[in-house]
């Protein structure tokens, strides 16, 4: 019978962590933490993912701020905001939340972003210093992932770490992180992909599979082996008539049958999701005691 690793719970009680400092701080006469974000267009996710965010923010006792701009926003009326923020001293950290409309360069928006304030962890100099094992702000969802290991004591080291998927948001830094040499991590990591040969094979010999592929229960049970530990990253709105909302979430992995055969599975929706917005919080935090030279 496997066990779940439940976001829900893990992120509630980072955010109860966080919450706590907050009002040690505020009780000082500081300001709490400022975490603010972009959003461009009215793609509908989107605005659901900056509305959690808010939501998560204040939960926390930190100021939230949206700025909103049409969809026709030329890339350079994004840059002029991105500098603004960069240089508001009343805010810690902000996101710009991906997809951009097509006339916007995403990676020269991304490049735009203070590093100090990146809480993504998108920019090159983040990444760079993750790569190098420096502080940094980590990424969103792959700090989840890791975050939500540890929560349950999952044993990483020396474990073969599947991670499907290597794009630059996901699977590339998830795999990097893994491979570290720190606790929580140290484990043997393959990163397959859309050219990676006999997938299932190499998936079969994961005792950690991190599954980030964008493809909608694309993992079936015959790629995973009996005891695995299963965290699906994936998430897809698909359509239901039986859901007040009209959709459902399903992640990566059909886990219908696949589930059955793990020791630990993430659940979707539930699983990473919530831990990315957190990551956010805690980085937001790291970003706000770096200002004021709390250690
Ligand atoms: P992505 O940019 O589309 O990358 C998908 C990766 O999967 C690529 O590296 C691609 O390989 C690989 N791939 C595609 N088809 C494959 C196949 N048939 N066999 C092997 N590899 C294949 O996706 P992403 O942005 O990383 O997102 C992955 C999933 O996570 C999505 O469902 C997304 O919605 C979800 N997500 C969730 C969160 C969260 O907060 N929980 C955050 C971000 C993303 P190539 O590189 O060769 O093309």
């Amino acid at each position: 019978m496997f066990q779940l690793l439940d976001g829900k719970q893990t992120s509630i009680a980072i955010k109860d962590q966080i919450a706590n400092e907050v009002r040690a701080f505020t009780a000082k006469g500081m300001r709490p933490p400022h975490l603010a974000a972009i959003l461009v267009g009215d793609d509908g996710a989107s605005q659901t993912y900056v509305a959690n965010k808010e939501k998560s923010s204040h939960e926390v006792g930190f100021t939230s701020s949206v700025y909103r701009y049409s969809a026709n926003t030329s890339e350079e009326e994004l840059l002029k905001a991105i500098e603004f923020l960069n240089n508001d001293d009343d805010i810690d950290g902000f996101i710009v939340q991906l997809p951009l409309p097509k006339q916007i360069d995403e990676q020269k928006v991304i490049d735009a972003i203070s590093p100090n304030k990146d809480v993504d962890g998108f920019t090159p100099i983040n990444i760079g210093r993750m790569v190098l094992g420096e502080d940094a702000f980590l990424p969103a969802t792959p700090m989840g992932v890791c975050s939500i290991l540890e929560h349950y004591n999952i044993e990483t080291e020396g474990k073969h770490c599947v991670v499907l998927g290597r794009s630059n948001i996901v699977g590339t830094p998830v795999a990097n992180l893994l491979s570290r040499n720190k606790k929580g991590a140290n484990c043997t990591v393959t990163l397959c992909h859309s050219r990676t040969k006999n997938l299932p094979d190499i998936t079969r010999q994961a005792d950690i599979l991190i599954v980030a592929i964008g493809k909608p229960e694309f993992v079936t049970a015959d790629m995973v082996k009996d005891g695995a530990v299963l965290v699906d990253v994936g998430i897809h709105r698909i359509p239901d008539a039986t859901k007040k909302s009209g959709y459902r979430i399903i992640g990566d992995v059909k886990h219908s049958e696949v589930d059955a055969k793990c020791s630990w599975v993430t659940p979707v929706p539930g699983g990473v999701g919530p831990l990315t917005i957190v990551s956010l919080l805690q980085n937001t935090m790291k970003a706000y005691k770096k200002r004021f030279g709390i250690k």
